[in-house]
């Protein structure tokens, strides 16, 4: 039997991992590790979760890195919060006798100012999600010039996500690169691209069998409130450009107004459902078969039998009380041997579903972060940059007006030609995502003040619930504790507040109790709201210059300049 010492590893990590009960190495330790070593060489292993993969990558990473430099050496891409944090916990434990090697934890949901400040102390090995990673390589808070080695760990689930432009401009980002060793549990022919672009000659091991159990249906989970059902839908729609696929309602009003509301707001989209004439139904289904349209938004009842090829994603706006019917409805993606997206959006008060699911179709949810604004735009780019630099320019007459073209361009540089170009296309989701507020339902423990800002506003529901029945609030008496401000805003019926979404929307933003609040006196365009005066400033500085449908919310003190009535 081989041992730990056989493979070469470093003594010091030896004595961490008997004490931790490790006493043969695993099989995809033993046929990764001394390949690994040589820190020259790329590598794929394809092994399920739970084959001893953070050791197989984690020993020779300590064992090769240089623990008297101080910067960062090794990157570990990883799909989820929870699997960052366990690699760390794992590397954490192997290193015990190493001296000066330091490892952090960099993800999503989490403060990236003590993110940043742990990549300041210096250290060598680095796991994180995607989405933070590049996060903090626009803010230029973290140094991957001099990255060695780049692990990517469960690869399939990272490119299921949709992380697929993310890491390859990760791997873009690390010029430095001696090798990367890419583990997956599953070989999608996207990683073998990936791996193709990116890697040369891997040595590729796999291990037991290639996981097969649901491996044409990925079945996702985002987790918001209620209110925000809508909203997470349009980001799902807005994250994935390509998107070909069917949405689920449970009633046929539901998918009528939804699919009316995307339609104004500019979406490629139309409803099926049961009021339908059969001549208009065959036109929806004709226009959504030959992809003229990309969304199609339908009830059960209405989309059964509907047999369409290329399905990219089903989206459960909500989750049916039936598994057979969320069975049947992600059936429709996932045929004839490609890879399909079931996405649920669901509220804390549904995750009992998604095990009884799980239980009875054998299958297992992902539970993935609602982007953020900034997450869909770069999407967006990544997307449209791809979409130019496949754009046939074979044919056509383009060649004869290059001259002209050129003439005219003469002054402006290839960059501002291209900053220009994704000006003209992004605008709209710039100016809309700006101020993008997090849409994910979070553990309000595991927050603090810095994390709240990192990823946009989060709410929090329980003020939001207790808004709505807002107008039996305790009366305000003016003038009690502290006194009280009165605040203008530019928001008002117009706008289609009533008083009570309008409440619940200020606090929301602002994360502010109910009990702060006096008098809302609202108007056709504007309202004015009496407030604690000690809560003021929060409630300005959460809603003032922020975007409300597209436009810039103005709020101040009522009583000290503008907003007099
Ligand atoms: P992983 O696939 O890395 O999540 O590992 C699965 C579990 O196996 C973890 O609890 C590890 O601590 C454990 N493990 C990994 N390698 C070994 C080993 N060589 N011997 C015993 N347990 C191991």
């Amino acid at each position: 039997m081989m041992t730990f010492e056989g493979l070469g590893i470093d003594e010091r990590l030896i004595r961490a991992t008997t004490e931790l009960g490790y006493v043969n190495p695993t099989a995809i330790q033993e046929q990764a590790i001394p390949v690994l070593l040589s820190g020259t060489k790329d590598f794929i292993g394809l092994a399920q979760t739970g084959t001893g993969k953070t050791a197989a990558f984690g020993l020779p990473l300590l064992h090769i890195i240089d623990a008297a430099e101080k910067y960062p050496q090794a990157l570990v891409v990883c799909p989820t919060r929870e699997l960052c944090l366990q690699i760390v916990k794992e590397v954490e434990l192997f290193k015990k006798y190493m001296t000066g090697v330091s490892v952090v934890a960099v993800y999503g949901g989490s403060s990236i100012g003590l993110q940043i400040r742990d990549l300041k102390r210096g250290v060598q090995i680095i796991v994180a999600t995607p989405g933070r990673l590049i996060d903090l390589i626009e803010r230029k808070a973290i140094n991957l010039e001099q990255i060695k080695y780049v692990v990517l760990d469960e690869a399939d689930e990272m490119l299921n996500m949709g992380f697929q432009d993310d890491i390859e401009f990760i791997l873009k980002n690390t010029p430095q690169r001696e090798s990367t060793w890419l583990f997956s549990a599953t070989m999608p022919p996207e990683i073998r691209k990936v791996s193709k672009r990116y890697m040369n000659e891997p040595k590729e091991v796999t291990v037991g069998k290639v996981n097969m159990a649901n491996k044409s249906i990925d079945h996702q989970y985002y987790l918001t409130t209620a209110q925000h059902r809508y909203e997470t839908l349009k980001r799902i729609i807005d994250f994935n450009p390509g998107i070909y696929g069917i949405i689920f309602t449970r009633t046929k009003v539901d998918a009528q107004d939804i699919s009316e509301k995307l339609t104004r707001e500019g979406y490629d989209i139309d409803a099926l459902h049961g009021d339908l004439t059969q001549f208009q139904r065959d036109k929806v289904m004709g226009q959504f078969r030959d992809k003229s349209l990309q969304l199609l938004i339908a009830t059960d009842v209405a989309a059964r039998g509907i047999d369409v090829q290329g399905i990219t994603h089903v989206i459960n706006y909500e989750l049916p009380d039936d598994v057979e019917v969320y069975t049947h409805r992600s059936g429709r993606t996932g045929r004839a041997g490609n890879q399909g997206i079931c996405i649920s959006i669901i509220h804390a008060k549904e995750a009992y579903k998604l095990k009884q699911i799980e239980r009875i179709n054998n299958s297992q949810f992902h539970k993935l972060d609602i982007p953020s604004g900034k997450d869909v735009c770069r999407k967006q780019f990544f997307h449209f940059m791809d979409k130019l630099l496949s754009t046939d320019i074979s044919h056509g007459d383009y060649e004869t007006y290059v001259p002209m073209l050129a003439e005219k361009f003469a002054e402006v540089s290839k960059e501002d030609v291209l900053k220009r170009v994704a000006a003209m296309e992004f605008d709209r989701f710039l100016k809309y995502y700006e101020n993008a507020e997090d849409l994910n339902l979070r553990d309000k423990g595991r927050r603090d003040a810095s994390d709240r800002n990192d990823r946009g506003r989060s709410r929090d529901r329980d003020n939001g619930r207790d808004a709505v029945r807002g107008d039996n609030r305790k009366e305000y008496r003016s003038g009690s504790g502290g006194g009280h401000s009165r605040l203008f805003v530019n928001l008002g019926t117009k706008d289609g507040f009533f008083k009570a979404s309008f409440l619940q929307y200020i606090l929301d933003m602002s994360d502010l109790k109910k009990e702060v609040l006096g008098r809302i006196d609202m108007k056709d365009m504007n309202s004015w709201i009496e407030i604690d005066k000690g809560a003021a400033q929060q409630m300005i500085r959460s809603l003032d210059g922020k975007n409300y449908k597209g436009r810039r919310i103005r709020m101040n003190d009522a009583d000290n300049g503008g907003g007099r009535r």
